[in-house]
């Protein structure tokens, strides 16, 4: 017999009130079959709407530096285990970021990430970066995240009088499968991150990979943790099976399971900037517009090693759903920007190697 109605609008009232809710409801929500879909997505939708109406965040990624890392992350083609075949480089010149980031604010991104591989940033690249953030603050009114790796108090703290806005970091799995997944660095390392991140003033934005084996119990785990940690943005990634990669196969994602692990999110973090991040393609398929009514932001011109949706299809999926962009153009000043010279940037921003891109195997 299928959940009662007030089931799901307990759910939407408790989260509007900033209320938990109990984790056997949680657990129902991802485990019994007697939950269904539309019904959930509706009531994580009354919660999105409630504090961010429709509108949607669109971000772009851009890999500064991409592979040489001498970190052993399972998931990651830039991982020192994997032999996937990206297009490795140190960095970008200074010249060719800021180009993209103004690329990136006329595409109508509300937010530029830059991305650096690597465990942790020297002090002379804390610098660096914290040079290029002032110059494209200054340039461009866009929001800037960096995601760099293991941060300090005193690095976080250099980022933050340059003006960034945001540092990223994910927590990726739960506590006790980190080990699992990455052996040169520990899920403390990630926690701590983060907490420097918070004391100097940088909002956080942490997010998870679903698909390498955590259960239901896990999720909610890592649901509950940003909840505590207070993370303003939450990414949402399903596992990309990519060739070369230790992490091979994603377990257990459906479409109907990935858009519950995203209601999940929603509940639990209500106010969060929840994006369907990499792999909503690859594992949501036709389903995939239905992760906004539980998202607001999304990722467009793919992700940092693997293609996704191009900024067209990105924009005019947002806005034939009925959902608005959030940028100071029109969604017709942005539709009518897709150019051939865009579409040939697509490859040196998402780190991809123009001849051989790394669309996953189906599994
Ligand atoms: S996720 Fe980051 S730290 Fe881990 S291997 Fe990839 S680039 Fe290195």
């Amino acid at each position: 017999m299928a959940m009662e109605k007030n089931w799901y609008q307990s759910l939407t009232e408790a989260a509007i009130a900033g209320g938990l809710p109990p984790r056997d409801t949680c657990l129902k929500m991802l485990t019994d079959s007697r939950v269904e879909l539309l019904p959930l997505l509706d009531a994580a939708f009354t919660v999105r709407k409630h504090f961010h109406g429709r509108s949607v965040t669109v971000h772009i990624i851009n890999n500064v530096s991409n592979g040489l890392c001498s970190e052993d992350c399972n998931y990651c083609p830039q991982s020192k285990s994997s032999t996937a075949d990206i297009a490795a480089y140190s960095e970008k010149s200074e010249e060719e970021i800021i180009a993209e980031a103004k690329q990136a604010y006329e595409a109508g991104a509300h937010r530029y990430c830059m991305v650096y591989a690597g465990r942790r940033p020297s002090m002379q690249r804390a610098e660096r970066i914290a040079g290029l953030v002032r110059t494209i603050k200054e340039q461009y009114p866009i929001e800037v995240c960096v995601s760099a790796g293991i941060m300090d108090d005193e690095s976080s703290r250099i980022l933050k009088e340059a003006g960034l806005d945001r540092l990223n970091h994910n927590l990726n799995t739960s506590a006790t499968r980190y080990a699992k997944i990455c052996s040169t660095h520990t899920f403390a390392d990630r926690l701590n991150t983060l907490k420097s991140a918070r004391k100097a003033g940088l909002e956080v934005c942490s997010g998870i990979i679903a698909g390498m084996g955590e259960t239901a119990e896990e999720l909610i785990e890592l649901a509950q943790m940003l909840r505590d940690l207070e993370a303003q943005s939450i990414p949402i990634n399903f596992l990309l099976p990519i060739a070369g990669n230790k992490l091979k196969r994603a377990q257990n994602l459906s479409p109907d399971y990935c858009l519950k692990i995203l209601c999940l999110f929603r509940f639990l973090n209500p106010q969060a900037e929840i994006r369907t991040a990499a792999g909503r393609e690859y594992h949501l398929r036709s389903m995939e517009v239905m992760s906004l009514y539980a998202a607001n932001s999304i990722f467009m011109d793919g992700y940092l090693n693997t293609r996704g949706k191009s900024r067209q299809d990105t924009l005019q999926m947002i806005i034939d759903a009925g959902f608005t962009i959030q940028s100071d153009k029109s969604a017709e000043e942005l539709l009518g920007q897709e150019t051939a010279e865009n579409r040939d940037h697509d490859s040196s921003i998402s780190g991809l190697k123009s001849d051989s891109d790394l669309h996953p195997a189906r599994n």
